[in-house]
């Protein structure tokens, strides 16, 4: 059963069971209030008729039935009685009062000095009876005093008919409250669950909108939360499969090609059909795309090592590693007609140094790409509080703004040809970018197209100039 459905019909139940007992309760009170009332005047008028008689047959010894009627009958009644009736034995002496024809008193008989009440039905009407006796001239006279208190059961009925209908439109306001207040505490569990179905049926961007500023809004917002992580751990899934496929492709189609080449000239040389300066050209080419293809595999061992990620950190001077790379790469840079300069700050932090030694070598190397006849590279180093940060700036041709985000990815270049002929394979940065998340760290990569790039490797190993 819905649970709106389960919070309507308790509710009803209870009103309806609360109403119910209060009522009744209250109607039969007030009920019994009216009889004990009616009783009580009963008793009055009984005592004062009583004491009459009695009053009448003191004063006089000699007084006889007549007498006693006479008083009787002087007391008049009113509001005394509905009906008064005198019995000796069998004989009726005196009924009095507003009393039906036909509707005699039940027939009991007291002691003297005693009275009874008691309640009974007599066409169609409700009396009130209270029977007593009295003695006159050694006779014992029976009194009974009869009130008709209809009116008290008629407006218990009438009572009871108006609670009815109350009781009736009370359930039916009360179900109709409270099913709206149901729909209303039941609505963020509604939305919720339409959000759950939802992401299980594939729409991750679902989420619950509940703004009722209860539990219900917390257990929203943490499913919310949820719903993001997910949304973004499958968002990052999706990605890491795309990049593996390209990855694939990439790596497939930068086989294909050396892998072409070589071939084609291998057959050449194989079907002797060229002169000795083409055979000598064809070797060339064989040579060089062999070499293109040691150096990719290299690389890509190199990334499949640095994904492992379980190098330990050495305490390095940064400075030592750039002037040891500035003395080898000097001499062959400035056979481009390119200068290379550096400062790095003296410290000493927690690096892998081979790692980092290759990773200013890419650095250094695509910035000599970057240049066509001459230029200037610059590197420099500063201690952090982390570990320390290598930044390697050129004047070559820069990178357009919308390629950044891109040139780290594997096999990733701006010009692909350029690249090729130069002996890329576009897997420099993303050793590079591998190698600085292996220090906690990351690329900053800066340039503007025509004038120059800067290219930082944040490095957040830790310091170590304690050690
Ligand atoms: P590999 O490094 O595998 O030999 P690559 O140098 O082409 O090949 P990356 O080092 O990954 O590959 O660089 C990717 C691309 O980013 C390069 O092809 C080049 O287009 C661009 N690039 C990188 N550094 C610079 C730079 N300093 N100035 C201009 N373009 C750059
Ligand atoms: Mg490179």
């Amino acid at each position: 059963m819905k649970l709106r459905v389960k919070l309507t019909l308790g509710t009803v139940a209870l009103l309806a069971l609360i109403f119910g007992i209060c009522g009744s309760l209250l109607i039969s009170a007030s009920f019994d209030a009216m009889l004990q009332s009616e009783r009580q005047s009963a008793l009055g008028s009984y005592n004062t008729v009583q004491n009459t008689l009695q009053l009448v047959n003191s004063i006089s010894t000699q007084s006889g039935l007549e007498d006693i009627v006479a008083a009787l009958r002087s007391l008049g009644g009113g509001s005394l009685w509905d009906g008064v009736f005198l019995r000796t034995g069998d004989t009726l002496l005196y009924a009095s009062g507003g009393i039906p024809d036909g509707v005699t008193p039940e027939r009991i008989d007291t002691r003297t000095g005693q009275c009874a009440v008691s309640y009974w039905t007599g066409e169609g009407s409700q009396y009130l009876q209270v029977s007593g006796s009295v003695n006159v001239n050694n006779q014992r006279l029976s009194v009974y005093i009869l009130t008709d208190i209809s009116h008290i059961y008629d407006l218990r009925d009438s009572q009871l008919a108006t609670y009815r209908r109350l009781l009736i439109l009370t359930v039916i306001i009360g179900a109709a409250g409270s099913w709206l207040m149901a729909a209303l505490l039941t609505r963020p569990l509604t939305r919720l669950a339409r959000a759950s179905r939802k992401i299980a049926q594939g729409d991750l961007t679902s989420r619950a909108n509940v703004t009722s500023g209860d539990e219900l809004e917390t257990l929203a917002g943490e499913f919310n939360d949820m719903a993001d992580k997910l949304e973004a751990n499958i968002a990052e899934l999706q990605d890491s499969v795309r990049r593996q496929t390209e990855f694939m492709g990439s790596f497939a189609h930068e086989l294909k090609t050396p892998m072409t080449s070589i071939i084609g000239y291998a057959d050449l040389i194989r079907r002797r059909m060229l002169t000795a300066e083409e055979e000598q050209e064809a070797a060339n080419y064989v040579f060089s795309e062999g070499r293109r293809l040691e150096s990719l595999s290299i690389k890509l061992l190199d990334l499949l090592i640095l994904k492992k990620r379980d190098f330990e950190l050495k305490v390095s001077s940064p400075s030592a590693i750039i002037a040891g790379i500035v003395r080898v790469m000097r001499p062959q840079l400035s056979e481009y007609d390119i200068t290379l300069r550096y400062r790095a700050a003296e410290g000493r932090c927690l690096l892998e140094p081979d790692l980092v030694k290759s990773l200013i070598i890419n650095l250094v190397d695509n910035a000599r790409k970057a240049m066509d006849s001459g230029g200037a590279i610059f590197i420099s180093s500063e201690m952090t509080d982390t570990g320390c940060t290598v930044s390697v700036t050129d004047n070559g041709r820069g990178i357009p703004e919308t390629e950044l985000a891109k040139i780290t990815e594997a096999f990733y270049r701006v010009d692909k040809s350029r690249s090729r002929a130069q002996g890329g394979a576009g897997l420099g940065l993303a050793l590079c970018n591998e190698i600085a998340a292996l220090h906690n760290g990351k690329l900053d990569i800066r340039s503007v197209e025509g004038k120059g790039t800067s290219i930082t490797a944040i490095l957040n190993g830790g310091r170590a100039d304690e050690a």
